[in-house]
């Protein structure tokens, strides 16, 4: 904490993952004896810096840009960048420290890292996006490459930003297709990479479900967010005979007793560009609540899926998910559920899915661009999903099995990081700990 004044989000990271690895460290003196533990909670590299741009009025502004390179020992640094006004030193730690055991869950070789900047995309003009992500990349391409460290989207972060982005390496670096991933398809992005985080938590709960002789058939289930994960998420399940009632954002939230219509939301969020409010206009039965979180809904439902952003259900708040039935609760977003929610969920039997593994999907399908970048050869649609099915599958079960031998049955949690943290203190020790 001394070292880390006020980065609340990164200390509550190092706070949940530390007492589940502790069963695995009893096991492995060795690793407290190499002092791998000290080496982890610091990053290998901070970068902070500066990002001027222009308005359309001519004006100035200026924002502040970030990339953490915090873990190499598996592979390249790779995570997203995140624009959001609530991008600060804390989040973007918080976000690399999981990334380094997320990624390692996927079996795939890519280190942990994560960037982004205070810049709020709201309300930009796409000319004024441009400018600013060339001013970013400006900078931002003397720490990056294919081998070195390969950003993708997250937050305020599609496909648009990393064209631009991806323009601006080019102009000044020459053409690498593999130093960002979530490309548009025309210039080396992999098909499925925009569904794979949310078809992947999906994924991750399917076969939890078949472990446990169920299926999404007939479920209701709440996803949280109106984002990049959350259309995917909800598109996935309700193919899979789901009924998603809700979707929300940063200003309310809806419920559609119907199930979502994802092609109308679709059409709002990645066509027009508009709030999730605008649905109600095209589906009159459909109903928004403003300035609540879509967690204090107090109908039935057995699946819960934030989708959203970290921390968005507290401990009031996880008490109502209880109340609602919930049997599962399974992280699209990183950290969506704060430490004392975890406990809720712990002490009434729900099964927690932690982002670092269910969200995975995202960047497992970013390492396989990486691997088609590397061929020159794009593949499939049915290619990329079925990786896609077969990674969540192995990180499912690598969880489950690695929770039955340190911790309990269906802690989830504590398989995801003790199995995550293995390989990567075993490769830092290996490496001579650098
Ligand atoms: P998007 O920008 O596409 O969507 C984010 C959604 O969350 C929007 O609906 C947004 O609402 C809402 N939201 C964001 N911040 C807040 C907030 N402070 N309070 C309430 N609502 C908020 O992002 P993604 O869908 O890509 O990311 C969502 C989550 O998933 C994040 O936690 C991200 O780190 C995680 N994730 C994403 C991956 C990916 O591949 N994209 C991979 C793995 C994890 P509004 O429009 O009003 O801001």
């Amino acid at each position: 904490e001394s070292k880390n004044p006020g980065q609340s989000e990164f200390l509550q990271a190092i706070h949940e993952f530390l007492p589940t690895i502790a069963p695995y460290l009893d096991k492995h003196p060795e690793l407290i004896a190499s002092n791998v533990l000290e080496l982890l909670l610091e990053p290998e590299r901070l970068i902070q810096f500066r990002i001027p741009w222009q308005d359309d009025n001519g004006n100035w502004q200026v924002n502040r840009g970030f990339r953490v390179q915090y873990n190499s020992a598996i592979g390249p640094y790779k995570g997203g960048m995140r624009f959001h006004p609530t991008v600060n030193e804390s989040v973007m730690k918080f976000l690399s420290f999981e990334q380094i055991f997320k990624n390692s869950l996927t079996g795939l070789p890519i280190g942990g890292g994560k960037g982004g900047s205070d810049f709020d995309p709201k309300g930009k003009s796409d000319a004024e996006i441009m400018r600013f992500c060339q001013s970013l990349m400006t900078e931002l391409q003397k720490y990056i490459g294919p081998s070195m460290d390969v950003p993708a989207g997250d937050i305020g972060v599609g496909g648009r930003e990393i064209g631009y982005l991806f323009g601006q390496y080019k102009r000044l670096n020459g053409h690498q297709g593999g130093v960002l991933t979530g490309k548009p398809l025309t210039y080396w992005g992999s098909l499925a990479r925009t569904e794979a985080t949310g078809y992947g938590v999906v994924y991750f709960v399917k076969h939890l479900l078949q472990d446990k002789g169920d299926s999404f058939s007939e479920k209701r289930v709440m996803v949280s967010g109106s984002g990049n994960v959350a259309i995917y998420a909800i598109q996935k399940a309700q193919a899979l005979g789901a009924k998603v009632i809700s979707c929300s954002d940063s200003s309310g939230y809806l419920i559609d007793p119907d199930g979502i219509d994802v092609a109308l939301l679709k059409e709002i969020k990645e066509v027009k560009r508009e709030r999730l409010s605008a649905y109600i206009i095209s589906k009159p039965t459909a109903t928004y609540i403003p300035g609540e979180s879509v967690w204090s809904y107090e109908g039935e439902y057995d699946i819960a899926l934030p989708c959203a952003t970290q921390n968005e259900i507290n401990q009031e708040l996880a008490k109502a998910l209880v109340k609602s039935g919930v049997k599962i609760v399974a992280e699209g977003a990183n950290m969506p559920s704060d430490l004392e929610a975890v406990v809720v969920y712990e002490e009434n039997q729900i099964i927690y899915c932690p982002g670092k593994a269910a969200n995975a999907g995202g960047v497992a399908v970013s390492a396989l661009e990486m691997a088609q970048n590397s061929q020159r050869v794009p593949w499939t649609f049915e290619k990329v999903d079925n990786e896609l099915n077969d990674i969540m599958k192995q990180i499912y079960e690598t969880c489950r099995d690695t929770a039955a031998r340190y911790a309990q049955k269906d802690d989830l949690l504590s398989g995801a990081n003790i199995a995550g943290f293995a390989k990567v203190a075993d490769a830092m020790v290996s490496q001579g700990l650098v």
